[in-house]
């Protein structure tokens, strides 16, 4: 089964349109696909795709908090028209919005002016602006030299721009999802740079509030680390997803389908579809 369930497209930071995005999914000769945009089905909801080859999952990455760190939870084959989805992200509308207002102003005390203003030429929707839109507003500005550096010194993990008080408890993103009849899924696991003790704690919480799978495959991981994430997923019992995480064509590590497989010592995700129980 050929899948990629983790994608950006321009209703978030990614480069290209749902539709172009979903035409590089038949490109790939997907089996399944999905848009995961950050806080939004706005890009999902555009795509009238049901006589494709490719069978595309409802998705959305939900940023929340666990201990003060920023996890994602990436969403798939709930329903997008579910109160509970709509209400978390009608909440998360809000809370970039007004967390737009506390980077600009952090930025402004550090000698760079405007950045608010900058990022919404990038993306006018207040609702939906991210760090990757100051980020390029800061390298148009030459305030730093690339988005790289913007998140290096400014924007990333535990810098000041890095804002994320505001976001919901885990519980409450994966609630969400759950409520609205999708999967929860853990994102990205190795990027939050927790000592595996930690991440094992994260796993077993997201499990214990009713979060099913986890990404195992995606980025370039040592093969050291691939295998402690694998033992994780089964000891938890928790399902294998994988996706790019794809934003950019330009960024040749992170293409759409480019993936390895998934490890079959646990169920992969897609075996938990609602398109599957049907059949
Ligand atoms: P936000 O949704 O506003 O919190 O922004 C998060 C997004 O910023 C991620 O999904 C990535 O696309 C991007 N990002 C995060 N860290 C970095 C980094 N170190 N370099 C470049 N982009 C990053
Ligand atoms: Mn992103
Ligand atoms: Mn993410
Ligand atoms: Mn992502």
């Amino acid at each position: 089964m050929k899948l990629d369930l983790h994608c950006h497209s321009t209703a978030s930071d990614g480069k290209l349109t749902p539709l172009e995005v979903f035409r590089l999914a038949e490109e790939a000769r997907l089996d399944y696909f999905s848009i995961t945009d950050h806080d939004t089905v706005a890009g999902f909801q555009q795509l009238d795709v049901a006589d494709s080859d490719v069978t595309l999952i409802s998705g959305i990455e939900l940023s929340t908090q666990w201990s003060g760190v920023g996890i994602h939870i990436v969403g798939l084959d709930f329903d997008p028209e579910h109160k509970s989805i709509k209400t978390m992200i009608t909440h998360q509308r809000g809370v970039r919005e007004s967390r737009a207002i506390a980077i600009d102003k952090k930025l402004a005390a550090h000698a760079m002016p405007g950045t608010l203003a900058g990022a919404l030429t990038f993306c006018p929707d207040i609702g939906q602006v991210g760090r990757p839109h100051f980020a390029q507003f800061m390298v148009q500005q030459g305030f730093v030299k690339s988005e790289k550096q913007a998140f290096d010194r400014w924007l990333g993990n535990g810098k000041i721009g890095d804002v994320k008080s505001g976001w919901p408890d885990i519980e409450a993103g994966v609630a969400a999802i759950v409520d609205a009849g999708g999967i929860a899924v853990l994102a990205h696991p190795l990027r939050y740079k927790l000592t595996f003790s930690k991440l094992k704690r994260l796993a077993t919480h997201f499990k214990e509030m009713g979060g099913q799978a986890i990404e195992l495959v995606g980025y370039q991981v040592s093969p050291d680390k691939q295998k402690q994430l694998n033992k994780l997923a089964a000891d938890l019992s928790l399902a294998a997803s994988g996706g790019s995480d794809f934003h950019d064509p330009l960024w040749r590590w992170s293409q759409i389908g480019k993936l390895p497989e998934l490890p079959s010592h646990v169920p992969a995700v897609w075996q938990l579809f609602k398109s599957q129980s049907n059949q």
